[in-house]
């Protein structure tokens, strides 16, 4: 595999971890020229994520270095290619996890390129001609239009870029089970971090009365009065715990921390489902009694796919969610970095790459 061909010719200025530092630094690198199916975009805002993290410190012993992080991007088009359907010049884009896949097996064919089993990643992945991809850690990026979606008129960037990972990670399994069409059900978002704030907001959105569940006590006004959640469970309160069993219809659990999930599994009601988005570095247990005895299902799943995600930010423009951000210039994304390690962020940090265009 080589990190480029023959037709990578624009140079591209961006931020890139060059060992298991996970420093993050200057680095100037050749994308794609603009092909028939491509958009080339001006990246004006991109999100940090967890996993820019487990890359940037090659945490999950995968990452090829230089590794230019970044899948929450959105940006504006300034060209697209003679096949491009849908997209134009000036047109407010995003792109969120993917960067290619199979486009004919069955996953595709029904809009779920993210269970293809030749899915790219838009960064750390292997783009179709061989070349490693780069991230949004970066102020242009050239990507196929089928793997670009629009962001509505209506939604700030900047809070917007989280939406494209964080946002569809907690849509799509709330779409999956009814959930977002018809309310009136009782859900709980075990965390909430960056995708459990958002849980809150859709959940609510979409008329269901919502449990937050979280080891941090200090979290309960604002989960409460900001977010707007009904209730609130301290996970380490077994007087909390026994009150609230067998309550909720739907648990989204965002945890990507080790914890134990009997106390949550039993918060559902008979033939309840238990959602895990997070990914612990070390195997959950899985207690099979509350399973049985509630006939409870456990379940996950990764982002959504691309149509999916294109109906999640049109929700969002409906229901005026966005993600609560903390814009930060490219010179402080290690700081950042240092800081989403330590869960001290509310809720999500967003590079202003548009900033360090103009300079
Ligand atoms: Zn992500
Ligand atoms: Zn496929």
């Amino acid at each position: 595999m080589a990190a480029t061909t023959p037709n990578h010719t624009v140079t591209v200025s961006g931020w890139a971890a060059h060992d298991s530092s996970g420093k993050i630094s200057p680095y100037t690198f050749k994308r794609r020229k603009n092909g028939v199916n491509d958009v080339t975009i001006k990246i004006l805002y991109c999100g940090i994520c967890h996993t820019d993290l487990h890359y940037a410190k090659n945490e999950w012993g995968i990452t090829m270095y230089p590794v230019v992080p970044g899948h929450e991007i959105v940006g504006v088009v300034t060209e697209a290619g003679s096949d491009v359907k849908g997209f134009k010049e000036g047109d407010r884009v995003g792109i969120g996890c993917m960067a290619a896949s199979c486009l004919d097996c069955e996953h595709c064919e029904t809009g779920q390129e993210n269970y293809c089993e030749k899915m790219e990643f838009v960064y750390n992945g292997i783009f179709w001609d061989g070349s490693i991809t780069y991230g949004g850690y970066s102020q242009l990026i050239v990507a196929d239009h089928r793997f670009v979606v629009h962001v509505p008129e209506s939604l700030p960037m900047d809070a917007a870029a989280p939406l494209l990972c964080a946002g569809i990670t907690v849509f799509s399994p709330l779409k999956d089970h009814d959930l977002v069409a018809t309310g009136g059900k009782k859900i709980g978002v075990v965390g909430l971090g960056g995708l459990g704030h958002l849980a809150v907001k859709f959940g609510k959105a979409f008329g269901h009365h919502v449990t937050v569940i979280s080891t941090s006590p200090s979290k309960e006004e604002e989960a409460k009065q900001r977010l707007g959640a009904d209730d609130f469970i301290i996970s380490t309160n077994p007087e909390q715990l026994a009150k609230a069993k067998r309550s909720l219809d739907f648990i989204l659990d965002t945890v990507s921390a080790e914890h134990p999930l009997l106390s949550i599994l039993e918060l559902l009601k008979v033939k309840g489902t238990l959602f895990l988005v997070g990914a612990p570095d070390k195997p959950l247990q899985l207690p099979s009694f509350p399973l049985i005895m509630g006939k409870r299902s456990v379940k996950g799943g990764i982002i959504g796919g691309i149509k999916e995600t294109q109906e999640m930010l049109d929700v969002c423009a409906k229901y005026n969610i966005t993600s609560d951000i903390e814009l930060i210039t490219a010179d402080r994304i290690n700081e950042a970095i240092e800081r989403v390690a330590k869960n001290d962020v509310r809720y999500r940090f967003v590079i202003d790459i548009a900033a360090a265009s103009k300079e």
